[in-house]
């Protein structure tokens, strides 16, 4: 087969609108084109997909996608047609009637690529159809699903052996987000894979900011940070289903649109919920973790965990699904000590054996929350992942904590926890310390011991925060079969008795992190905002108009990319990143005249925006008006239009040019630029010619000569 990563390159850029492969991505569809068998571990996001649907654009006849989602099916059909690939999909959710359709099209092959649910693969008849096709490719997505050991066992999924016992020849490539070693090689097994070419990516998320911040005052946290991502779709994970609600409800209150989402809900509530997120009808969902196995929208910008997580695991799934696009996204958590002790009495329901592993993991996640250098380094390590510098992009990074010498304080509580027989538990203990009279601190008598009051100066929140840092460092232990009360340990005697110093890390105060973060934009990217804002829009009545959801109209990278180079003509447009033929097609002409309207508007308020001005010449000029009128108008030299017609000419707007040149006048005038080159000056052409034609006849010229304008 003489198909080859070139022809793969090209369908990439005209179906995907992509100009280049990731990394990974081209080794992976090489080898495919080249028969091989192929194992890929990759992140959500990281680009599985194109992985097999590029090889089944290029290759003869048609590829076969396994997939257990029946939801995900039909979205990333949509997403296919919509970038002009004939794809359908064969599962339970359609009449027979349907199917039978499906089958005739690929039949005479008028498919490209075929969804199918495991059931369907095997059920009767279903392999001596597939025999009457031509089949290149299988691809079986979700592929950790064949494994019992990992989290998502479909026992349909270990009959897919049967595959390449039926169809030897045809090469197969398993697709997986789940990293670990014992399920790549289930898989491996289980689909009796030829040598496979096994890819591991990293799985980092690098576009994902992550930040930690105390769970006190979460709510007015949340709107602050709603404030900073103004109707961008997010999750907030709540822990119980009430909380989903009730925080669904206060977030309506005020002025949110905002629903819920949990396993108590009727599938219709459930379904109605998820399609109004989808759809971008709602910008927040409020959700158990119930939700998102099943979602593939792409534009999610942010996750918050209202509650820390049960793992890490978890945590990094839930965050995951911010950000597919590859653009800018945040995960926000709230931490707070409460919510590790909720945890723990939630878990000690559980067997002992599954209790201490949980435990282990909950503290873990802990540690994470509590990190006092860059988390993604912890997150990626935690998945045997080493990072060989910080991120730069998470809390941490961005505000590095400073250290200081905290012997003092660190003694005053040790020496608290001696005095009051290691008997309190955290909260009792930052009372004592804070000299409180509530009625516990009296009825232990507690305000009669020499430390009573001893860390008045010291907020009750810090207090907090220091003593997670001396658990974590060893300095006291928490005795969770003793009602969470602390002890001492070896190396708090050190430090009461034997002058050991401690440092401690400062937090700077969460308020001035947000402030930091709400530094005021330049000019540049207010215009920028804006109009992403009104491509945002456009792409939403479009969306709704096709009956699909926005981000498969376009991603927000996309748009965004759009928002910063504003392309306002074909090429320009067909150059930014997603914009394949197909979706030109369809709806560039839209977005170019947004772009062009919303530059006209901000041209008319006096902003310059760079490569605006010929636009608004553009726009007048649409509407009727002569060069000369825009001139006029514009209070601009009538050279000046002309040539602004020029550059639009040159960037393949239509400009009736036979209207300013006469053949005649082009003939000469072309004699000369072949003379003197296109790059010669307007000056020279003129006075080569005898100063005989107008400057802005020999502007228009000269555009016509570079776009090798035939008359
Ligand atoms: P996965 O299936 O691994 O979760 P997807 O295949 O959905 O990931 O890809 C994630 C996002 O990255 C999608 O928006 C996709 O269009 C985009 N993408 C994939 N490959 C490329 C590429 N080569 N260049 C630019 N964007 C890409
Ligand atoms: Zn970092």
């Amino acid at each position: 087969m003489s198909i080859g990563i070139r022809e793969a390159r090209e369908a990439l850029k005209l179906y995907f609108g992509y100009e280049q492969f990731r990394p990974m991505q081209e080794q992976i569809i090489s080898d495919i084109l080249q028969q091989k068998d192929v194992l890929v571990l990759m992140p959500t996001g990281g680009g599985k997909s194109v992985c097999y649907q590029v090889p089944a654009v290029v290759l003869p006849g048609l590829s076969v996608v396994v997939s257990p989602l029946i939801a995900l099916m039909k979205d990333q059909v949509e997403a296919l047609l919509a970038n002009g690939i004939p794809a359908a999909y064969l599962n339970s959710s359609q009449t027979s009637e349907q199917q039978y359709a499906i089958e005739n099209q690929c039949l005479n092959g008028q498919i490209k690529l075929l969804y199918v649910s495991p059931e369907k693969l095997l059920s009767a008849g279903f392999f001596s159809f597939l025999k009457r096709l031509q089949v290149s490719l299988f691809a079986v997505d979700e592929a950790h699903c064949i494994s019992a050991w990992g989290h998502d066992f479909r026992p349909e999924y270990t009959q897919l052996k049967a595959l390449k016992q039926q169809f030897p020849a045809i090469p197969v490539i398993a697709l997986t987000a789940t990293a670990d070693k014992l399920t790549q090689k289930d898989i491996q097994e289980q689909l009796q894979l030829r040598q496979p070419e096994v890819f591991v990516a990293s799985f980092d998320r690098p576009n994902i900011n992550l930040t930690v911040l105390p769970g006190q005052n979460r709510f007015q946290k949340i709107t602050d940070f709603l404030s900073r991502h103004h109707g961008q779709p997010g999750i907030i994970y709540c822990l119980s289903r009430k909380a989903t609600e009730s925080l669904a409800g206060k977030l309506r209150d005020n002025g949110y649109k905002a629903t819920f989402y949990h396993a108590g809900m009727s599938s219709q509530l459930r379904a109605k919920a998820q399609e109004a997120f989808l759809r971008d009808d709602v910008q927040i969902v409020c959700a158990t973790i119930a939700f998102g196995m099943g979602i593939d929208k792409s534009n999610v910008r942010w996750v918050i965990h209202y509650n820390l997580p049960k793992n890490i695991e978890g945590y990094y799934q839930e965050i995951g699904r911010a950000g597919r696009d590859g653009a800018k996204s945040d995960a926000l958590l709230f931490y707070s000590f409460a919510d590790v002790m909720n945890m723990r009495n939630m878990l000690s329901d559980n067997d002992k054996a599954q209790t201490e592993l949980q435990l282990v993991k909950l503290e873990r996640m802990q540690q994470f929350a509590e990190a006092t250098f860059c988390r993604r380094r912890i997150l990626l390590q935690y998945f045997g992942e080493t990072m060989k510098k910080d991120c730069g992009n998470c809390d941490i990074c961005r505000n590095p904590p400073s250290r200081f010498d905290g012997t003092l304080i660190v003694q005053k509580a040790l020496s608290a926890i001696a005095r009051t027989q290691e008997g309190v538990n955290m909260s009792l203990l930052v009372d004592v310390l804070r000299g409180s009279r509530n009625s516990q601190v009296l009825s232990g008598g507690y305000d009669r011991i020499k430390t009573y009051g001893a860390g008045r100066n010291i907020g009750t929140l810090d207090w907090h925060r220091y003593l997670h840092q001396m658990l974590n460092a060893g300095f006291v232990e928490l005795a969770y079969d003793q009602n969470y009360t602390l002890k001492l340990t070896e190396q708090s005697r050190q430090v009461l008795f034997e002058g050991r110093q401690v440092e401690l890390v400062k937090f700077e105060d969460a308020k001035q992190q947000t402030e930091t973060q709400q530094r005021e934009k330049p000019k540049r990217e207010i215009i920028r905002d804006a109009l992403f804002e009104r491509l945002r829009a456009l792409r939403k009545r479009l969306a709704d108009q096709q009956n699909v959801p926005p981000y498969v109209v376009f991603t927000d990278s996309t748009l965004q990319e759009m928002a910063a180079e504003k392309p306002a003509n074909r090429i320009a447009m067909l150059a930014i990143s997603g914009v394949g033929a197909q979706k030109f097609e369809r709806y560039g002409h839209d977005f170019i005249n947004e772009i062009i309207a919303f530059m006209t508007e901000e041209q008319s308020k006096g902003s310059a925006i760079k490569g605006a001005t010929h636009l608004v010449t553009w726009e007048a000029y649409q509407q009727g008006h002569s060069p000369e009128e825009i001139a006029k108008r514009r209070n601009l030299n009538p050279v000046t239009i002309y040539s602004h017609l020029a550059t639009l000419l040159e960037q393949g707007y239509d400009i009736p040019v036979k209207d300013f040149v006469t053949k005649r006048e082009y003939a000469a005038i072309k004699e000369a630029i072949d003379k003197l080159g296109p790059d010669a000056k307007l000056k020279d052409i003129f006075e080569h010619l005898g100063e005989q034609y107008e400057y802005f006849k020999i502007r228009l010229s000269l555009a016509m000569y570079k776009m090798q304008f035939a008359w």
